[in-house]
């Protein structure tokens, strides 16, 4: 690493990206302060606690924090006085109508503009649609207070929730989108630690990069879960056609499972603004429009079969297994969990649910009237049925021999094929999953 230097960076929102970029960024020698709105976030990690479960996350933030390389601040003034780059990583929802909310990224531009004191490079994480980053350029460059200079570089993120800080050590790639070659270098420079190879672009086409790999990974989802809907038609397992077709290189096996659908923060709003900006160069995207549908269709599915299977739900007792939109986080946006529930509670089952890690962030957002499992064993008891939601390694280890004898009448609707189905037939459980024959 010729010529290599630690710079004093800043982020600006703490969030999934934010924390997992500052906190990695500290661990290979940069000077790092996160910037947070949020009091209470900034408090807790200011005491050395991640407000997100995320595998090694904790512990590399208290490592950086003793070593004075990691800190935190509500104080946007304090924290981007001195930095030599900001790292912009605030939150980009969806709107009602499908495209996306910039709120966060104006805010975090203005900000930008009236406390920097030197020329910077400002290098957004966030997801934003094509064109956004000439607009934060022009919202930093309109409010500008100090006669510096302020270049703006795209570095959309890849890792995934669940091992983030894994796959920032071992992405496949770092793309760096930039109007300016010199910015861009130096942001290649400061990534250079983590040994990642690095693809250079201009900043419309790495905008583009993330919204394109987030629909093409969603298609692939919605593609098998369409072929497994067939499956269960003609008495197909999925399983064995996925296994068989990812075998074939230009296929992968990866994103080739079937299931109850993709959530989480990033495909669902990631594919509905790429609509919307398909739309807004009138080009009808049917396509993707056709993957959204397919997965909003997916998420149902499970109540259906519970609904055909017992005829009403009414009063029946459902152990909802997994509330997080996937294993190995507590995030909750989106998941598919959210709907079955509501559906649940529309027909007026008795919901009790068990995540390993996500409860408490599931509490605020799901219906009050269900309840909760301290363990996965108190949700199975005396249960009429269970859906597995979220495919954690505690639920797949679960002793099936348990589910037997602790239902009262032992019959899963796993929406994540957790289990072989010779695993299955072992034991006297009837078994409803995605694309594969049913088990009575
Ligand atoms: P998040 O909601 O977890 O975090 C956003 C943070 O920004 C919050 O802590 C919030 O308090 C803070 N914030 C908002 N306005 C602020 C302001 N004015 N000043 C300071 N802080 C502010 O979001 P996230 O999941 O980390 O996503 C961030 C961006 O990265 C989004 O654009 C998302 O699409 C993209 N992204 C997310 C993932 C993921 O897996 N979560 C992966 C790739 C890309």
């Amino acid at each position: 690493m010729k010529g290599w230097q630690p710079l004093k960076i800043s982020i600006i929102g703490t969030g999934y990206v934010g924390l997992v970029t500052g906190a990695c960024l500290a661990e290979i020698g940069h000077h790092v302060t996160c910037v947070d709105i949020d009091e209470q976030k900034v408090g807790m990690m200011q005491a050395g606690h991640s407000p997100i479960y995320e595998a090694g996350l904790e512990a590399l933030m208290q490592k950086n924090m003793e070593a004075e390389k990691l800190s935190f601040t509500t104080d946007s003034r304090g924290g981007f006085q001195h930095a030599d780059v900001i790292y912009i990583a605030v939150g980009t929802p969806q709107n009602p109508d499908g495209t996306t909310d910039l709120t966060a990224v104006e805010v975090a531009a203005e900000l930008i503009a009236q406390h920097v004191v030197k020329d910077v490079i400002v290098v957004t994480k966030s997801t934003l649609p094509v064109g956004t980053n000439a607009w934060v350029k022009e919202q930093i460059r309109l409010n500008l207070r100090r006669d510096v200079t302020v270049e703006v570089v795209h570095n959309p993120e890849f890792l995934r929730e669940g091992s983030a800080v894994y796959d920032t050590f071992n992405g496949d790639r770092i793309v760096i989108g930039a109007e300016s070659r010199e910015a861009a270098l130096i942001i290649e420079k400061i990534n250079e630690p983590f040994d990642v190879p690095v693809f250079m672009t201009d900043i419309n086409n790495a905008e583009m990069i993330k919204y394109a790999s987030n629909a093409f990974l969603a298609t692939k989802i919605s593609f098998i879960n369409e072929i497994a809907n067939i499956c269960e038609k003609i008495g197909a397992d999925v399983g064995e056609v996925s296994y068989g077709m990812g075998l074939d290189k230009r296929i992968g096996s990866h994103f080739l499972q079937a299931g109850i659908g993709y959530g989480g923060s990033c495909f669902p709003k990631d594919t509905s603004a790429l609509v919307h900006l398909a739309g807004g160069v009138e080009h009808d995207f049917e396509l993707l429009k056709s993957v959204i549908r397919v997965n909003n269709h997916q998420q149902a599915t499970l109540v259906d079969k519970a609904k055909q299977r017992f005829g009403s739900l009414a009063g029946k007792r459902i152990a909802i297994l997994g509330l997080a939109y996937k294993p190995n986080t507590d995030d909750m946006r989106e998941a598919a969990s959210l709907t079955v529930i509501e559906r649940l509670v529309e027909e007026k089952a008795a919901v009790i649910a068990y995540d390993p890690h996500a409860i408490e962030k599931a509490k605020p957002i799901l219906p009050r009237s269900i309840a909760y499992g301290g363990s996965l064993q108190e949700a199975l008891t005396e249960a009429d049925a269970a859906f597995i939601l979220t495919e954690w390694d505690e639920i797949k280890r679960f002793p099936l021999s348990d589910v037997e004898s602790l239902m009262n009448s032992p019959i899963l609707f796993d929406g994540r094929n957790c289990f072989q189905l010779e695993e299955i037939r072992k034991h006297n459980i009837e078994y409803h999953s995605v694309g594969r024959p049913s088990i009575k």
